[in-house]
């Protein structure tokens, strides 16, 4: 199935059947791992937020949720990129997260923000993605819950946007002659 998305045509490349399927054996997983341990998802906005609640409600363990938003500032220090989080009010001190992102793509920003999460000593910290392109990357950055690995192709649906639009699609969609 095609759809157009702000003038451009994307298909369908993962239906929404096979991304909630996928959801539910992350969770499994979650729960076998974290079994009392309370851990605090932390949702990365805004590409996120559809992934975390579906993923959020799949897991049974006693859990708690947050968001944050991550801003990059390009050429403010002499390393590149600065990465702030806006929003982050409780403290990660001694917690087991887990970061919630829609999609690991060159891990950029996680290879930036992970030290500052790090620095703030959680229990643990880990990393649950829905998509990953592997071509793409340029730092060494993994999930450990992985939802699809993918080629390097533009994809919305299912909390993605292109220019803003196309969250709300159930499913994933590629663009068409990217
Ligand atoms: P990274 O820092 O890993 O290069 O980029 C991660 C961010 O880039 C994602 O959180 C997402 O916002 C955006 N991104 C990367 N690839 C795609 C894509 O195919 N579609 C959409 N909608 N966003 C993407
Ligand atoms: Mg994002």
């Amino acid at each position: 199935m095609t759809v157009q998305v702000n003038g451009k045509l994307f298909e369908t490349f993962i239906d929404s059947n096979t991304v909630h399927k996928r959801i539910l054996e992350l969770g499994a997983q979650i729960n076998k791992d974290y079994a009392g341990l309370n851990p605090l998802f932390l949702g990365i906005l805004n590409g996120s937020f559809i992934f975390a609640a579906d993923l959020f409600r799949s897991v049974t363990v006693n859990a708690e949720i947050s968001f944050i938003k991550l801003a990059s500032y390009k050429g403010t220090t002499s390393t590149g990129n600065v990465i702030t989080s806006i929003g982050m009010e409780e403290s990660i001190a001694g917690r087991h997260v887990i970061i919630v992102e829609d999609i690991i793509d060159t891990g950029t920003t996680l290879h930036a923000f992970l030290p500052q999460l790090q620095q703030q000593n959680p229990a643990s910290l880990k990393i649950a993605s829905l998509l990953s392109k592997p071509e793409a990357r340029k730092y060494d950055v993994h999930a450990d819950y992985l939802g699809f690995e993918m080629p390097d192709v533009f994809v919305v649906g299912y909390g993605l946007d292109y220019d803003g639009l196309g969250r709300n699609l159930p499913g994933i969609y590629r663009i068409v002659n990217q």
